[in-house]
This record gives C-alpha cells, sequence and structure tokens, in this order.
C-alpha cells in the first residue's frame, strides 16, 4: 500500500475514532468525512508545492517530499536536470559560435524580418558606426545613413554587394566598407561587412606605381626613338652623329639604371630579412662608396666635391653587405648630385649613447624644405624633379635605403633646413652594429 493511502486510512480513521468517542454513529462518519478533507488538504498543499516547483523549473530547488509525490518530485527532477545540462551545453556552444563570429575580420549583422538589428559582432558595429550592445533592436536604416546603402535595403535585390564609407579616422578620410546581404529563415537577413581601404589603398599604390614606371621609361624611350627615326631619315655629319650616340646612350643608361633600381627593390620587398650573418667592416663599406662618389663628383661636377670620410669607432655591421654598400652608396650619391660643385660632403659611422650605430651622409647642398622630408622615401618623390633627372636620379634611391633600413631593424633619419644643407643618417639596432670588429 502507498504512503498516501496509509495516510488517508489514518486520517479517516482518527476522524471516525474521535467521532465514535461522542458516541453517535453520525459523528463517527462525520468525523471519517473530516479526516478524510484533511487529508485532500495535505495532499492538495503538496501538489500545490509539486506544481509551484515544476512552474519554476529549477532542479536545485526541488521540494523535499515523501511517498509518491516525492516519486514524481524525483523523477521530474531527474528530467529538468538533463534538460538544463542540455539547455548549458547548448548555451556554451552558442557562446562560443558566437565568440567565433565575434573573432572573425569580417562584420555580421543579424537582421529580423523588419529590418532590426538583432546581433552584431564589434567589427561590424566598427564598420557601420553603431553601438554593438546599445544599438540592438535599432532599424539598420536608421543606424546607417548611407544612400547606396538606403536604396540597397529598398530594392531587395541582394545578389550583388555595395561599398559604402565607413567612419575614417577623420571625416575627410572615411573607411571603405564592402556591405553585403544574404537573405535566409523567415524573411531575415544576414549582413556581412568587410574593410577593403587598405586592399583599396594598394592597388591605388600599384596603379599609381605602374603609371610612374610607365612615365619614367616612356620619356627616354621617346628620345631614343627620336634620334633613331632622325639618324634612319636624315645623313649626319660625322660630328652630329657622334653627338646623337652620345645622347641616345644617356638615355638607354638611365632606363638600365632606372630597371635596376625597380628590380633591387623587388628583390628588397621580395625576400626574407637578411640574418645577422657575419660582421662586415663598416669602416670598409664607407672606404668603398666614398671612392665611388669621388669618382662621380669628377665625371659630373666642373668644380669637384670635397669629400671627407669621418674616423669612427671601428663598427662591425651584420647583414647583408651589397645591400648595406647600395643604401650608403645611395646616400652618398645623392650628396653628390643635390650639392653644388665645390661644395663639401662628410661621411661615416658614429655609435649613440642608446647602442643604435649609424652611417651619416652630410652635405653643404640646397638643405630640404620640411613639407617634402616625410615624402622623401616615397618611390618617384622628387624635390628637385629636373635636378634628379639631370644627374641620372631615378627618384627610387631613398626608397631603397629605407627598405635596406628596415630589413635590418632600422631607419633612416633626416635632418635638413632649407639653404642649410642635409644629414641623411641610416640608423641600424645594437643587435646589428658593434664597436671593433672581430671577424
Ligand atoms: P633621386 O633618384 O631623384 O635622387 P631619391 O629617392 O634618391 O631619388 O631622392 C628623392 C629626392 O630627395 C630627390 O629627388 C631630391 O629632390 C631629394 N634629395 C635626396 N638627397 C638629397 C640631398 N642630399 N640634398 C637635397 N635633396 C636631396
Amino acid at each position: 500500500m502507498t504512503r498516501r493511502a496509509i495516510e488517508l486510512l489514518l486520517l479517516v480513521a482518527l476522524g471516525a475514532v474521535w467521532g465514535w468517542t461522542k458516541g453517535s454513529p453520525a459523528i463517527t462518519f462525520a468525523g471519517g468525512l473530516v479526516g478524510a478533507l484533511a487529508w485532500s488538504f495535505l495532499d492538495g498543499m503538496r501538489a500545490r508545492r509539486v506544481l509551484h516547483w515544476l512552474n519554476k523549473g529549477e532542479a536545485a530547488r526541488a521540494p523535499n517530499l515523501g511517498g509518491t509525490w516525492g516519486d514524481l518530485v524525483e523523477r521530474c527532477r531527474k528530467v529538468i536536470k538533463k534538460l538544463e545540462k542540455k539547455a548549458q551545453s547548448s548555451d556554451a556552444r552558442l557562446e562560443d559560435f558566437l565568440a567565433a563570429i565575434q573573432a572573425s575580420p569580417n562584420g555580421v549583422v543579424l537582421l529580423d524580418a523588419s529590418g532590426r538589428i538583432e546581433w552584431s559582432n564589434l567589427t561590424a558595429a566598427n564598420h557601420l558606426g553603431f553601438d554593438a550592445q546599445g544599438d540592438l533592436g535599432q532599424y539598420v536604416r536608421n543606424m546607417v545613413r548611407n544612400p547606396a546603402f538606403t536604396a540597397y535595403m529598398a530594392g531587395g535585390d541582394f545578389g550583388h554587394e555595395i561599398q559604402i564609407d565607413g567612419p575614417g579616422p577623420r571625416p575627410s578620410q572615411p573607411t571603405k566598407i564592402l556591405l553585403q546581404i544574404h537573405p535566409y529563415g523567415k524573411k531575415r537577413k544576414l549582413m556581412i561587412t568587410r574593410d577593403v581601404t587598405a586592399v583599396q589603398l594598394a592597388e591605388a599604390m600599384r596603379r599609381d606605381f605602374v603609371a610612374n614606371v610607365s612615365h619614367e621609361i616612356r620619356t627616354p624611350l621617346t628620345v631614343l626613338s627620336g634620334f633613331v627615326e632622325t639618324m634612319q631619315s636624315i645623313p649626319l655629319e660625322e660630328a652630329d652623329r657622334t653627338r646623337y650616340l652620345e645622347l641616345m646612350s644617356q638615355q638607354a643608361h638611365r632606363m638600365q639604371t632606372l630597371v635596376s633600381d625597380l628590380l633591387t627593390l623587388s628583390r628588397l620587398e621580395g625576400s626574407p630579412s637578411p640574418g645577422a650573418g657575419e660582421w662586415i667592416d663598416g669602416e670598409e663599406l664607407l672606404r668603398h662608396v666614398v671612392s665611388e662618389a669621388r669618382g662621380l663628383t669628377q665625371a659630373i661636377a666642373a668644380t669637384p666635391h670635397e669629400i671627407e670620410p669621418v674616423e669612427g669607432p671601428g663598427i662591425g655591421v651584420s647583414g647583408a653587405k651589397t645591400e648595406l654598400l647600395s643604401a650608403m652608396s645611395n646616400l652618398m650619391s645623392n650628396a653628390v648630385r643635390y650639392t653644388p660643385g665645390g661644395g663639401k660632403i662628410q661621411a661615416g659611422w658614429r655609435m649613440r649613447p642608446d647602442g643604435w650605430g649609424e652611417f651619416f651622409v652630410s652635405d653643404t647642398g640646397p638643405g630640404i624644405a620640411a613639407e617634402h622630408v616625410p615624402r622623401l622615401t616615397e618611390r618617384f618623390y622628387r624635390v628637385d624633379r629636373s635636378r634628379s633627372r639631370e644627374t641620372g636620379g631615378t627618384g627610387l634611391g631613398l626608397a631603397i635605403v629605407k627598405h635596406v633600413a628596415q630589413r635590418h631593424g632600422g631607419r633612416i633619419d633626416v635632418q635638413s633646413a632649407l639653404g642649410e644643407g642635409s644629414t641623411f643618417t641610416m640608423a641600424l639596432p645594437p643587435s646589428r652594429v658593434r664597436e671593433r670588429v672581430s671577424g
């Protein structure tokens, strides 16, 4: 017999005994009835507790009951516990899933059927300029105020992506955001955004570069083919012929230098940074570029420059010898080419108190106005275009120096003021330089 039945019988019997003590069968019956009512009240109370608990649905707060109710509670508790575990694991999976979408470099926004933001990762919020938490539930069309986006949303043709301006570091510098909507489920939408500012910048730089190279090559090529045509169509005196051939050779040489600089740059950009390698004698490199510069000044200056190597502490440099030579010789050749004949050029190695080592070239040339200095290492950037051309410049020299310095963990510094000459420095970190060569 179950505990509930025993309880019922006990209460009925208790009521009946109480009625029986009163000496009347009717009261005995009524006593039994009262006992039954008391039991059903108690049982109802237990049922209420169970129902109350089931409404809350928390396994840990199960009421402590015995008998049939206890069994029922225990079974329900087990089922609820199972469901709780299942819910917990799906919550954890959802969290993992959302964390993965948060980590995505692409922006992701979920829109409900009426175009309200249901969820967004931080990337999308940054791309589009809203608050990933605070703007949940807002209509996306109110958050992204852009005519192209409004038309895209209204048109309903989501088979293609659109590009809109996102909030940039400055209003004048908006980011370029690619955005596409993918409908799913019941009229819901998944919106994916991608920041293509850097890609577009690189693409624009590539286009500029190709245009610059074409321009640089076209000019000497035009001159060269002009001379060829002239020589083909007009019989020339020997003196003219020699002069024309000399000019043609100059143009061919100019193209050769340009191609050679372009190849150097592309090698520098495409290969891994040079390892520590062996220690190279900095003074030996200096002697080499000084003698080269002396040759250059003899060739191009009416009054040769005074080129003076400055005695240093005896520096060893670790890196790629050809690259270092190419950088140093570019700095030297610039000093010679931009300083009027007779000017003074000093070059050497020195150690800085912070352990960095520097190769410097100072000249007494025209100097460079401050607004040009930050752009000097851009490819093809020239302050004095005609002087650069006249002296065989390609506009790539300082870009090469910058790359070489960076590949060795260093940088290029320029100190200059108009009319006061310039000092170009290639600074290398302590790991790449040391005093006294031993090896
Ligand atoms: P380029 O082949 O034209 O010399 P670089 O990249 O070597 O190209 O130099 C960029 C520009 O920087 C030059 O066109 C020139 O205007 C300026 N420049 C470089 N070195 C000096 C210098 N020592 N004095 C003055 N101007 C310089």
